[in-house]
């Protein structure tokens, strides 16, 4: 468990971190956070030292409100390379000091400060009737190398209930509609009016591991709040949201509030209403490398991109093979539609087991780590890379190497829940009397969904739902 995570088994050490920790007085007046008896504060920003009521947040370069509004590099101060290689090692140094004595990083506990501030205010401007409107919002991956939009960028844009939670809109629609895979790759959403961060809870994506620190230290538990708590206001002309999905390739996308609709007009189905511009393959190393990437499209790339995560299991793939070629500016909308009809009528996937790529070794005994056991109501999948998996036949000819993931063998809890027909939050508990997995909104729902559901259904298990 890393020192840095939001999760209860943190938060709950802190009772016996108080014993190691003691508060310091700066400039004579006591630090919010606290320190270990040894630390001296050589390499310790001082923006962690205010009181988080006292924090203004700050933009980044090129104008972004990410990680807090904490701009711990100051570049107007030109460091030099030594200078920033010399402040992440004594960075790196805090944090095994802190995983020695099980306590928590004091950015962390600064970081605790602003969330504690935020969930303040959001408590306060909260409003019930914005849950019955739907918002239309618009999705665009940012090209981060000129800061300009071009048709090459993908964008979506969807019509979502605002009383949907905000980790089943990522999980169910979200990426989905992008075209990034459920489940692989931790994400974080980021408020731009003050860089407030949210994200899954107990999220255990490899990527968290290694970027957390570098990406605002924690986040706001995501299932907390629904899309019409942290969407006050309709923008069409700035995105007033980021998106970030994958932590290590960091690709950013901006969100826009296009319009929310009064609730007369609303009935909170979900549609993806148009889009443009290909996802790119996951793993694509950021949108940097992506761009290079994709300038020279040649058979070994194509082949590349069909075998990753994202495309392997597309159908244009599995029914082109060697033939299918990527186009960065096709967007299939059907195809993109499907994909959210699919999702909603699955169970939610479980963040504390990703889909996971294992090279080498036996599905069956190596299935998980040792002493591996999957939360209850839930198991591990195992689907080996077998003949087949790349339709080119030349690229991740991994015999022996096989993916898995934690899938939940029950039905979502009712204060998330969507309609498994039209994407609609539940509001009271209807579901299909063989299974009981798959929600429905009303009987229309359910008859309507019935001719595709029946296939999967039949009493079986949620986890035969999703495959
Ligand atoms: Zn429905
Ligand atoms: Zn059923």
């Amino acid at each position: 468990m890393p020192p840095y995570s939001s999760t209860p088994e943190s938060i709950k050490n802190r009772k016996q971190q108080e014993k190691l920790l003691r508060p310091r007085m700066i400039k004579g007046r006591q630090s919010f956070i606290k320190f270990l008896p040894q630390d001296d504060l050589s390499g310790f920003h001082p923006v962690y030292l205010k009181h988080p009521d006292e924090f203004v947040p700050r933009r980044h370069r090129r104008g972004d409100m990410l990680e807090w509004g904490i701009v711990e590099l100051d570049l107007s101060a030109k460091m030099s390379l030594l200078e920033t290689i010399e402040l992440r090692r004594k960075q790196d140094t805090w944090q095994a000091k802190c995983m020695y004595h099980g306590s928590l990083l004091p950015q962390v506990q600064f970081v605790n400060g602003l969330m504690e501030r935020k969930k303040a205010k959001l408590a306060a401007s909260r409003d019930p009737q914005r849950e019955l409107c739907d918002y239309v919002l618009t999705i665009r991956l940012r090209d981060t190398e000129t800061a300009s939009c071009n048709s090459a960028i993908m964008w979506r844009r969807i019509k979502v209930s605002g009383a949907t939670k905000i980790n089943v809109f990522q999980d169910k629609i979200l990426a989905p509609a992008l075209g990034w895979t459920r489940n692989y790759h931790g994400y974080l959403f980021v408020d731009d009016s003050d860089g407030a961060q949210y994200g899954p809870n107990g999220g255990s994506y490899i990527d968290f591991l290694h970027f957390l620190k570098d990406c605002g230290h924690s986040y706001i538990d995501d299932h907390e709040y629904t899309i019409a708590d942290i969407l006050p206001l309709p923008n069409p002309k700035e995105p007033v949201f980021h998106y970030i999905y994958d932590l290590g390739d960091h690709w950013l996308h901006d969100i826009y509030v296009d319009a929310i609709l009064p609730a007369s007009e609303s009935d909170g189905k979900v549609a993806l209403l148009a889009g443009g511009g290909a996802c790119p393959r996951e793993d694509g190393q950021g949108f940097r490398n992506w761009n290079k990437f994709i300038k020279s499209l040649d058979a070994a790339k194509h082949a590349e991109i069909a075998g990753s995560m994202n495309y392997h299991d597309d159908p244009a793939v599995r029914r082109l093979g060697a033939r299918w070629r990527f186009d960065p500016l096709a967007f299939d909308l059907a195809a993109a539609r499907t994909r959210i009809t699919d999702a909603l009528a699955s169970p939610a996937s479980v963040p504390s087991g990703p889909k996971k790529s294992v090279m080498g070794g036996d599905p069956l005994r190596d299935g998980g780590p040792p002493g591996d056991s999957t939360p209850k109501g839930t198991h591990r999948t195992v689907i080996p890379n077998g003949a087949g998996f790349n339709p080119f036949g030349q690229y991740n000819n991994l015999k022996g190497s096989f993916r898995t993931e934690v899938v939940r063998d029950r039905r979502d809890k009712r204060a998330s829940a969507l309609c498994g027909c039209c994407g609609k939050p539940i509001t009271k508990p209807k579901m299909c009397s063989a299974c009981k997995i798959v929600y429905y909104c009303d009987q229309a729902c359910q008859t309507a969904h019935w001719k595709e559901h029946k296939r999967k259904c039949g009493g079986r298990t949620a986890s035969s739902a999703r495959a």
